[in-house]
């Protein structure tokens, strides 16, 4: 066995590395080509069907996909399905998601096609019903079902549609992230704070362990679902997975899961939107702080002026004309210029020969230290400043933490 290990994220769980599985050599497209002519079959360009598989879930997928390579649109998907086995699967699955769904449902389908369920659904329930499918053929909408040809957009149309169902039946083998996509609807959904059902159904690899047929590896499928990477796939998007089964004689795998209902990505969120919030707001008052210092004449000095400290020398604004004096307490440091704002950093016994009225400590976590060095080596600074909590507060103060708990309640007792 000569088994070969790549580094290549997986497109059902994004674990990052896969094994060799199949090497199909180079072929031409399957489904999507329609050649005209014989000679045009034969002149096809060869494409490589490198397929490994995940190491984390045993997904299937070619390592040489390139989505570029598919000429989506030229023609439409002719995927066979007027058999009658088929058209009893569809029933099937009309009736599973009918149970589910509300009276009057809003349903969207993603890669809708022809629309068949879509039309099946709104035949048995009257509702709202949406496909994307930037090559639907148009003459499928009806009173009761829209068509619409562009691609599904998470951020555009979970708000503008509020569907309690959203569905993806033989689209996701095709995507080139389908964890993505179902994340981003799970995250906008929670953002949206209207969780969503989400059906998904792709073709089934696992007989092909049994029975080593490898024909179901062609290139326009860069994904080969096992039911063990479909179920990851749903886990990795949503922390509800209601159930995973099969159909069509376990030739496909189907499953529902609950989208935008997890209190621990809604905590994130709203961490993250409050901390982005409040970083604004402490950008726009250090800097108004800043202006005010600079307006007064006060003499400014600011401790530090490489890594955090350029960091905060450069988002509050700092620029050299207005605040030319940057001091270190390192030596090694001094004769370099502050990334950005090309200030000049001096050595901080400067301030003995320019004395200044303010100093801005720019690094909280060393604000203890360098108050102590500043008395050490007798440099007496009348105000000194640090940013806390969104403004700049003296360091003197009790409203930050950068000052020994001990010496605080020493203070406080005193
Ligand atoms: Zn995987």
């Amino acid at each position: 066995m000569s088994r070969t290990l790549h580094r290549t994220p997986c497109p059902a769980c994004h674990h990052a590395v896969a094994v060799s599985f199949h090497d199909g050599g180079h072929q031409p497209l399957a489904t999507l080509a329609w050649p005209a002519t014989a000679d045009e079959a034969r002149a096809m360009k060869r494409l490589p069907h490198a397929f490994v598989r995940c190491t984390g879930c045993g997904h299937v997928f070619n390592r040489a996909f390139d989505y570029t390579e598919i000429p989506y649109g030229d023609e439409p998907n002719r995927m066979f399905n007027l058999g009658p086995l088929w058209g009893a699967h569809l029933a099937a699955i009309r009736d599973r998601i009918l149970s589910m769904l509300p009276a009057s449902p809003r349903v969207v389908e993603i890669g809708c096609g022809a629309a068949e369920l879509l039309h099946a659904l709104a035949g048995a329930r009257p509702g709202t019903y949406v496909g994307f499918d930037p090559h639907a053929p148009l003459e499928a909408a009806s009173d009761s079902v829209v068509l619409r040809r562009e691609l599904f957009d998470p951020a555009v149309h979970l708000s503008e549609l509020a569907p309690d169902l959203v569905v993806a039946r033989h689209v996701l083998e095709h995507v080139h992230d389908p964890l993505a996509l179902l994340q981003e609807i799970h995250a906008t959904s929670e953002m949206l704070g209207r969780p969503v059902l989400l059906f998904v159904e792709v073709p089934c690899i696992d007989r092909c362990f049994e029975t080593g047929r490898t024909a179901d590896f062609f290139y326009e499928h860069y994904s080969h679902f096992t039911t063990t990477s479909f179920r990851t796939l749903l886990e990795r998007a949503s922390e509800h997975v209601r159930f995973v089964e099969h159909g069509y004689g376990d030739e496909v795998v189907f499953g529902v899961a609950e989208l935008g209902n997890s209190a621990t990505q809604r905590r994130i969120l709203n961490e993250s939107g409050t901390f982005e919030a409040r970083a604004r707001r402490t950008r726009r008052t250090v800097r108004m702080q800043l202006d005010r210092l600079y307006e007064e004449g006060a003499r400014v000095a600011f401790w530090g002026g490489t890594g955090k400290a350029a960091m905060f020398i450069n988002a509050f604004g700092a620029d050299a004309r207005r605040f030319p004096l940057v001091v270190d307490s390192d030596p090694a440091k001094v004769g370099t210029y502050v990334p950005g704002t090309g200030q000049r950093i001096e050595f901080r016994d400067v301030l003995h020969e320019r004395p200044v009225d303010v100093v801005v400590i720019t690094t909280q976590w060393r604000a203890r230290e360098i108050v102590a060095e500043m008395q050490r080596e007798g440099i007496d600074v009348p105000r000194v400043l640090l940013e806390h909590d969104g403004e700049l507060v003296a360091f003197d103060s009790h409203s930050h933490p950068y000052r020994d708990a001990s010496e605080r309640s020493e203070e406080e007792a005193a």
